[in-house]
């Protein structure tokens, strides 16, 4: 079961599991969620135009090496890897992000850590392709490769 705990140190709150997770299990669906109208940054973008709010992906922090996948095609969430109970679920924003609303300083602590997260146009497409990335982002990532600037929603004021 998914739980939402505020963080020990205060900081925001974390995604946690009650129950073990086996690698490359779907746990979760993405069912319950609304369109964003805005981007913000809970909103996870969902295709090239548009971005959806749902209450776990809210609080599904970032992490440089993660143990999770938000795949937006079948929308749905799977394990990377083993997780145990009480472990942080975390994913890389980038892997739907392709422009953050709120770009900030990634304080994951892994030897890898990108450092900023501001979406995946920052990211060599060398990095992205160590990571599981959406398809849409896979797109966009050409696209920009190509030139073409991609149409984005707004963000929140
Ligand atoms: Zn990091």
């Amino acid at each position: 079961m998914l739980i939402v705990q505020t963080a020990t140190d205060g900081q925001g709150k974390r995604l946690t599991t009650t129950t073990a997770i086996q690698r490359s299990q779907v746990f979760h669906q993405i069912v319950d969620y609304t369109p964003a109208l805005i981007r913000t940054y809970t909103s996870v973008q969902n295709t090239a135009e548009s971005s959806i709010e749902e209450f776990f992906l809210a609080h599904l922090n970032h992490h440089c090496n993660p143990n999770v996948v938000v795949d937006t095609a079948r929308m749905e969430l799977r394990a990377i890897r083993d997780i145990s109970p009480g472990e942080d679920l975390t994913f890389f924003y980038p892997s739907t992000e392709w422009e953050m609303a709120e770009p900030f300083a990634c304080l994951c602590g892994d030897n890898k850590c990108l450092k900023t997260i501001s979406g995946a146009k920052d990211i060599s497409l060398n990095v992205l392709g160590n990571y599981f990335i959406n398809r849409h982002i896979g797109i966009m990532a050409l696209e920009h490769l190509l030139g073409a600037e991609p149409v984005l929603r707004p963000v929140a004021a």
